[in-house]
């Protein structure tokens, strides 16, 4: 996707971006190819795979919430920050935490986001399950995208989530895991709100967008240990 067709196709997602976001974005992708050269952040190694896969990609998360309506949100296993650094990007008056296990991918959102001048990122290199001891129930929105499957995932992100706040997981083609993960949801206090199904534009693989709403608290035995977790994933 050219820069074109990407300001193109945000404007029919409902998003003008200013020329400075445009900029910020251009510093990002330059930068993420360039020490993607010898760190690995990411499969993608084109300018244009980065505008459809990454950047595009992370703010269609705007078909599910209008972010101006949003103040905190934390980004589980942000990587190289998909979606949460493009969210902050673009939508400046978010508070943003980028949260990942890999410290390599800590440091690269550090250096960046001095090279950017952005203020109002938290990054935090740990595990989910680490942090959340002391951050329960404290954000108004927690993304996941490419982290793990929707269970696994909505164990580790929705004892984050606020009572009335939202888990918004990106996936892609995925109906089986989806239906798996239900009981789950709703042990963990989430009841799912909606589902947005959609195409990438252009190379057209098929997105899902699970918005789920915190209902009610999360029993405290949750989220539980990474290899409980993954051995037994809540059904
Ligand atoms: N969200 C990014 C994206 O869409 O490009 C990164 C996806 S990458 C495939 C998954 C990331 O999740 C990795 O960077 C990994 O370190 C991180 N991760 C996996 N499990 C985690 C956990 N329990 N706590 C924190 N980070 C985790």
């Amino acid at each position: 996707m050219n820069k074109e067709t990407f300001c193109k196709e945000l404007e029919k997602l409902g998003i003008t971006l200013k020329e400075e976001q445009l900029s910020a974005l251009e510093v990002y992708c330059n930068y993420l190819l360039e020490v993607n050269m010898h760190t690995n952040l990411t499969a993608i190694k084109e300018e244009e795979q980065v505008y459809l896969k990454h950047f595009y990609d992370s703010l269609t998360l705007v078909k599910a919430i209008d972010l101006k309506n949003v103040n905190t949100v934390i980004d589980i296993g942000s990587g190289a920050g998909f979606p949460g650094l493009v969210l902050k990007i673009v939508f400046p008056n978010l508070e943003v935490t980028l949260l990942d296990s890999n410290n390599k991918k800590i440091n690269f959102l550090k250096d960046l986001i001095k090279k950017l001048g952005i203020k109002g990122v938290h990054l935090v290199h740990g595990r989910a399950e680490d942090f959340v001891k002391d951050h329960r129930e404290t954000f108004d929105l927690v993304t996941g995208r490419a982290v793990s499957n929707m269970s696994i995932l909505s164990e580790l992100c929705l004892p984050f989530t606020k009572k009335e706040g939202y888990f918004i997981a990106l996936k892609g083609a995925n109906e089986e895991e989806i239906e798996d993960a239900k009981k789950a949801i709703q042990i963990l206090g989430g009841e799912i709100e909606n589902r947005i199904k959609f195409k990438l534009p252009i190379e057209e693989s098929e997105r899902n967008i699970i918005k789920i709403k915190k209902v009610k608290r999360t029993l405290d035995i949750y989220p539980r240990r990474f290899e409980k977790i993954r051995k037994s994933p809540l059904k």
